[in-house]
This record gives structure tokens, C-alpha cells and sequence, in this order.
């Protein structure tokens, strides 16, 4: 069981930090206000390899694994102090990871390099009709002697007023009901195609979400993703890891925070004391403290869960999901009311709740956790019944 970083992963995570800080920090306030990504951080954060640290040598990366990128994302959150700027990553993130492992020759030969070259990966699960309930997409391939034509509405994608690239959770017409459900790989086109407004959300807003539609696109066989009909494993499969790096995020997010804290607390006067002499403050700022340790951990754990293909992977992002985003959220607010007006006022800390909310809903809902999580138990007690041969006979 891996617990902690080894000394290359810490050089990993210092080596992004800093780079973060020089390339995402630096322009966090000026692209929060425009409601843009970073594209030049972007371009930095992939010229310099990012992209390329889990994908293995033989498919153009550099043959590390997902502890490297997690450390490499830690470093990041930690440096650039832009949430939104790390939502946008771990959209790329799971779409990466979808294309390694299911890809076939489209997906690795064309969209791999380019989701490892800089190009902007979109995740598009959610239609008008709901984004919990992922079963239900109306998004529909239907096929024609060439491949298929895409037709259906995408909507709240992160990425997608600037993204390059798409995964689209959607049908294949004719197929049976149940076993219908596809992923589709496609680039940014400019017929058969549109990319709606950016949305106005309430935090987030260095990291662009909009609707993206499809009118008949065309799409050859090659690239639906994993086998035509399997498109409901593939998006749990993909999602587990997204849900598990809000953990990672929230956690190295929130380290930034609970310095500022402490520090406002010591010199900050109230009573003719310092307000971190007093117990409520204090418990504030223990609660931050809680809330990173109990996201890392987590996170760690449900990431060795997924890389070992472990029963309880699925339950265990979930969890970490939860916890990293609900975390992140009432640690946002702790932190807030510690800097009391100055924390309200329109600025770091009001943008901190205001983007740490966002997290209670990307990536699926704190309540769509719960349900998963509970579900899973479920299934494990199943599993694990079965697996236990029945006792015979009673104790005398
Ligand atoms: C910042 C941000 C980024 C996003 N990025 C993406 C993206 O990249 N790709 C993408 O596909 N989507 C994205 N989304 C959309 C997001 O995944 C959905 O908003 C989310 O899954 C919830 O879907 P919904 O908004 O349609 O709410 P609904 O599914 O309509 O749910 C409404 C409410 O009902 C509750 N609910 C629904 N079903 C149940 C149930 N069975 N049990 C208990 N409660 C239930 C939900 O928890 C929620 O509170 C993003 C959203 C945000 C806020």
C-alpha cells in the first residue's frame, strides 16, 4: 500500500508548483474576470509534459503513472490558486485516461497526440434533461454507410466554448435498448457542429462550461470509443478517476488557504487579543486542516483502488468525491468568515466559496455520490456473500 509521495513525485509536484505559479496565478484574476480559460497556461502546462506523464512510452508519453499526474495536479492547484483552472484540467484528465485504455487506432494514433499536444479535451455527459441520470442521453449516432451522424444537444461542458476535442456520451440508433449507450470521439468542426455561448456561472469562471450541438456530424465507425454499446462501463470508468482528483485538488487547494488563515489569525486583533487565540477561530481552522487531510487520503486511496482495479474503485472516487468537494466547500466558508469583511467582500476568499461550491455539482452531485456509494455497498455485500462458501451445520 503506497502511502505518501517518493522523492521523484515531490520533484514532480515542486517542478508544477512553480510553474503554476509563474504561468496560472500570475493571470488567474484577469482570465476569472473574463470568464476565459488560461489557453497561454494551458499551452505551458502541456509544452512542458504534462499530458504525457501517464500515457505510456509506446503511445507517445512518457511512461510514469497516475501518481505522477496526481502529484503533478497537486503542485498545480497548489502553485496556480485557480480552482476553475483545475476543473478544466480534470475534464482533460479522464478524457486522457478513456483514450489510453479503450482507444483503438483513431483514438491513439490521432486523438491521443493531440490531447497530449495542447488541444483542449471536453467531457460531454449532460443534456438538457438532466446530468444525473446519465442513462437517459438523447444523443443519438445513427448510422449511415460510412459510420454514423451525431445529432443531439450538449450542455454546462466544461471546456467547451475553446475545446479542440470531445468525448460524447451518447446512443447508436438500432441498437438495443439497454445496450445502446456509446462514446464518441470527435474533433472541433466547423460544419455538422456548433458551440453555443459560454454559460455565466456563479464561481468557476477561469474554467469555461457551454453547450455544444450536433446536427448530423458525421463520425466514422473507428471512433466510438470501446465496443458500440458499452458506453455506460466506459463513462464510470472515466468519471472515477475526474471524481477522485476533486479530492487531490480540493486537498493541495486548500493548504494555500489554511496558511492565509493561520496567518490572518495571528495578527488580526479582537478583545485585545489575536483571534486565533480563541477557541471558535481555532476550531475554523482545524476544520480546513481536517478537510485536506480527510480529501488526500481519501483521494490516495480510491486512485491505488482504481490503478489496481480493485472492487471497490467505483465507491471509493465516489467517496472521495464527497468528501475532497464538500471539504473544499465548508473549509471555503470557514476560511471566509475568519477574514470576516474583508473575506465577504468581492475578492480571493468570496471567489474561494463561490468556485468551491461549483465542486458540490461538477462531476456529479454530493446527493448522486451518496446514492452511488450506497449502491455499491450493495453490490460488494452481494460479492462478498457469494464469495463466502455457506457454513454447514450449526455450533454445538
Ligand atoms: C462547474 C460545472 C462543470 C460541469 N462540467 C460538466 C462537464 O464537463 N460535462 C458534463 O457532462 N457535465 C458537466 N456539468 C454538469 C453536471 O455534471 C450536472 O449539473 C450534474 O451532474 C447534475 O445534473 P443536473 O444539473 O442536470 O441536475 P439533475 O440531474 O436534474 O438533478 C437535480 C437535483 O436532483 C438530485 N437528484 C437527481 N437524481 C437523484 C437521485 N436519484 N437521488 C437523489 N437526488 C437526485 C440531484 O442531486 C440534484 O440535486 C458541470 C456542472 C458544473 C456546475
Amino acid at each position: 500500500m503506497k502511502i505518501g509521495w517518493t522523492l521523484a513525485q515531490r520533484a514532480i509536484a515542486d517542478h508544477y508548483e512553480a510553474l503554476a505559479r509563474e504561468h496560472v496565478a500570475a493571470r488567474s484574476e484577469w482570465h476569472y474576470a473574463r470568464e476565459q480559460l488560461d489557453q497561454g497556461a494551458w499551452r505551458a502546462l502541456a509544452d512542458d509534459g504534462l499530458w504525457r506523464i501517464p500515457v505510456p512510452e509506446e503511445l507517445g508519453g512518457h511512461g510514469m503513472t497516475w501518481w505522477e499526474f496526481c502529484a503533478a495536479l497537486e503542485g498545480i492547484a497548489r502553485g496556480g490558486r485557480d480552482l476553475g483552472f483545475c476543473l478544466s484540467l480534470i475534464a482533460h484528465a479522464g478524457f486522457l485516461r478513456s483514450l489510453v485504455i479503450f482507444g483503438g487506432e483513431y483514438h491513439h494514433t490521432v486523438a491521443l497526440p493531440k490531447m497530449m499536444g495542447g488541444a483542449i479535451g471536453a467531457t460531454a455527459l449532460t443534456e438538457m434533461s438532466g446530468g444525473s441520470d446519465v442513462a437517459r442521453v438523447a444523443t443519438t449516432a445513427h448510422p449511415t454507410a460510412q459510420g454514423y451522424k451525431l445529432v443531439g444537444t450538449k450542455t454546462h461542458i466544461t471546456n467547451a466554448p475553446v475545446a479542440d476535442m470531445f468525448w460524447v456520451l451518447g446512443r447508436i440508433d438500432k441498437l438495443p435498448a439497454k445496450r445502446d449507450i456509446s462514446v464518441f470521439v470527435l474533433e472541433r468542426q466547423s460544419s455538422g457542429m456548433q458551440i453555443g455561448a459560454p454559460e455565466h456561472m456563479f464561481g468557476n469562471r477561469s474554467s469555461p462550461t457551454g453547450p455544444v450541438s450536433f446536427f448530423g456530424l458525421p463520425i466514422t465507425a473507428g471512433q466510438v470509443l470501446g465496443r458500440p454499446g458499452d458506453g455506460l462501463s466506459l463513462t464510470y470508468a472515466t468519471i472515477a478517476l475526474d471524481r477522485l482528483l476533486y479530492g487531490v485538488v480540493g486537498a493541495a487547494y486548500l493548504e494555500g488557504l489554511l496558511q492565509e488563515a493561520i496567518g490572518f489569525a495571528e495578527q488580526r486583533t479582537a478583545f485585545g487579543r489575536p483571534i486565533a487565540d480563541y477557541q471558535y477561530v481555532q476550531r475554523r481552522i482545524t476544520n480546513v486542516k481536517l478537510a485536506i487531510e480527510s480529501a488526500r487520503w481519501v483521494s490516495y486511496a480510491a486512485l491505488a483502488s482504481l490503478l489496481e482495479e480493485r472492487e471497490e474503485a467505483a465507491l471509493m472516487s465516489s467517496t472521495a468525491k464527497l468528501i475532497g468537494s464538500e471539504g473544499l466547500a465548508g473549509a471555503a466558508l470557514d476560511v471566509m468568515q475568519i477574514f470576516g469583511h474583508t473575506g465577504y467582500q468581492l475578492g480571493h476568499h468570496s471567489r474561494n466559496v463561490q468556485d468551491a461550491l461549483g465542486t458540490l455539482i461538477a462531476g456529479g452531485t454530493s446527493d448522486i455520490q451518496r446514492k452511488n456509494i450506497f449502491t455499491q455497498l450493495l453490490r460488494l455485500r452481494k460479492s462478498q456473500r457469494a464469495a463466502t462458501p455457506a457454513v454447514s451445520g450449526s455450533a454445538a
